[in-house]
C-alpha cells in the first residue's frame, strides 16, 4: 500500500522567505494505491489541478471527508476532466451532510452549474453525488472503506481504507476524537494513521473552536496510536507550518512523519 499528499502550491517563491523546508499545502487531496485497488482519491482540494485529464482519469474513485473548501476546491475541475474522457456520470462519494452542502453551495448555479441536473445527449447525468453509509463497510476502487464521524463543526468523516493486506486510517479535519481511536482499535491490519496539525499552540482557542489540533492536543492523541502504526501528518496551515513543525519536534520528536507534498509514502505489501 502506498499514499501521497498531492501538491497544492507552486514552486518559484523565494526559499529564504519560506518558514519551513516543507512546501505549503493549502489544499488537501490524498491518493491511495493498494494491492489490486486504487488509485483512490481522498478529498478534492487539488486533485483537479493535477496534470492533464488523462492523468486525472487514472483515479478510479473519489471520496470526500467533508465539504470545506480546502477539501473540494478543485472538485469541479476534476469532474470536468473526467467528463472530457466520457466518464459521465462522474461519481463523487461523500456523506449525506457533505452532499447537502455541495448541492446548496457549490453545484447550485452561482458558483458552478448543477452537474447532477445537466445531461449528456444520450441522457446520462454529468455527475452523481453518492452518499456513503455511516459505520457500514462500502467498496470503492477495489478498497473496503468505513466512514465514521469525527470532531469538526460541519459533517465530517474519518475513513478507514483497507486493501485486504493493510489499512490506512484518515482522520480528516478533527479535534481530539474518541471515534478515531475506536476505529483504529478495530483495524488489525492498520499500517498508518493520517492526522492533522492545523495551528500552533498559541492559537489553541481557535483550534479548539474550529475542530482542529495543535501540537499540544496532537501529542495527547498520539498516546492512543496502536503499537507499530506510523503517524503521517498533513493539513498544516501554511502561514504557521514553521512554528507547528518546531513545536512538534520539541513535543514528540520523530514520533510523527510530515507528508511531503507529491512524494509517495510506501507502507509495505
Ligand atoms: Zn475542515
Ligand atoms: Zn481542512
Amino acid at each position: 500500500m502506498r499514499l501521497r499528499l498531492l501538491p497544492s502550491s507552486f514552486p518559484g517563491s523565494s526559499s529564504e522567505a519560506s518558514p519551513s523546508s516543507l512546501p505549503a499545502q493549502p489544499l488537501t487531496s490524498f491518493v491511495v494505491e493498494g494491492r489490486g485497488a486504487g488509485p483512490l482519491a481522498i478529498d478534492a482540494g487539488s486533485v483537479g489541478l493535477f496534470g492533464e485529464p488523462a492523468e486525472m482519469g487514472q483515479i478510479r474513485g473519489l471520496v470526500l471527508t467533508h465539504a470545506h473548501i480546502d477539501h473540494v476546491a478543485s472538485l469541479p475541475m476534476w469532474v470536468e476532466g473526467m467528463l472530457s474522457l466520457d466518464r459521465a456520470p462522474v461519481r463523487v462519494h461523500a456523506s449525506g451532510g457533505a452532499i447537502h452542502a455541495l448541492r446548496a453551495h457549490l453545484f447550485s448555479g452561482p458558483l458552478f452549474p448543477d452537474f447532477e441536473a445537466l445531461r449528456e445527449a444520450d441522457g446520462r447525468p454529468l455527475m452523481e453525488l453518492v452518499p456513503f453509509p455511516e459505520g457500514e463497510p462500502f467498496e470503492l476502487a477495489g478498497f473496503d472503506l468505513r466512514a465514521f464521524p469525527v470532531a469538526h463543526p460541519v459533517p465530517t468523516h474519518g475513513l478507514l481504507v483497507d486493501d485486504g493486506q493493510g489499512a490506512i486510517l484518515f482522520g480528516a479535519d478533527s479535534g481530539p476524537c474518541d471515534r478515531l481511536w475506536e476505529a483504529a482499535a478495530e483495524a488489525p491490519r492498520l499500517r498508518a494513521v493520517v492526522l492533522e496539525a492545523s495551528f500552533p499552540e498559541r492559537m489553541q482557542a481557535i483550534a479548539d473552536g474550529s475542530g482542529h489540533l495543535t501540537p499540544a492536543t496532537l501529542a495527547a492523541e498520539l498516546e492512543r496510536v496502536p503499537e507499530g502504526v506510523r503517524v503521517l501528518l498533513a493539513h498544516l496551515k501554511p502561514a504557521y507550518r514553521g512554528e507547528i513543525i518546531a513545536e512538534l519536534s520539541r513535543r514528540v520528536g520523530d514520533a510523527v512523519e510530515f507528508l511531503e507534498p507529491g512524494a509517495w509514502v510506501d507502507l509495505g505489501q
